[in-house]
């Protein structure tokens, strides 16, 4: 099947350029360009435990708009040696990562307020929440 170089389509045998492109199709399409984003320095944002936390983590993140990857290491030698402590990173690429966590922190904090609000909170105020 040929494809366009340039926006990747792929067209039905015969057709011989690209009508968006304008440009002459090619039977294979070059290799993928390394995503730029590979080359980017990540910050973990979140260490979680569970594959579940960090999907929703992943999303909301993703959802605000930022490119986000997940370092899973439950599946390694390291994983073992840890056992319950967090395996699973959130990650953003080091230039959001301020960003990143202030509206966690944000998240966080409507996530509380929800909370607090459906349960009387028992606790004083201000214990154990300086950072
Ligand atoms: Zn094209």
């Amino acid at each position: 099947m040929p494809f366009c170089p340039v926006c990747r389509m792929e067209y039905q045998p015969g057709v011989e350029r690209c009508p968006d492109c304008d440009e002459p199709l090619v039977e294979q399409l070059p290799p993928q360009p390394e995503p730029q984003w590979d080359a980017t320095d990540w910050e973990t944002v979140e260490e979680v435990t569970d594959r579940a936390t960090a999907a929703i983590i992943e999303g909301f993140l993703l959802e605000e708009g930022f490119p986000v990857r997940i370092l899973d290491r439950s599946d390694t030698e390291f994983a073992l040696s840890v056992g319950e402590l967090a395996q699973i990173e959130v990650q953003v690429p080091v230039a959001d990562l301020e960003r990143a966590l202030a509206i966690l922190a944000e998240r966080d904090e409507a996530f509380a307020v929800e909370r607090q609000a459906s349960e009387e909170p028992e606790a004083p105020e201000g214990e154990g929440t300086d950072s």
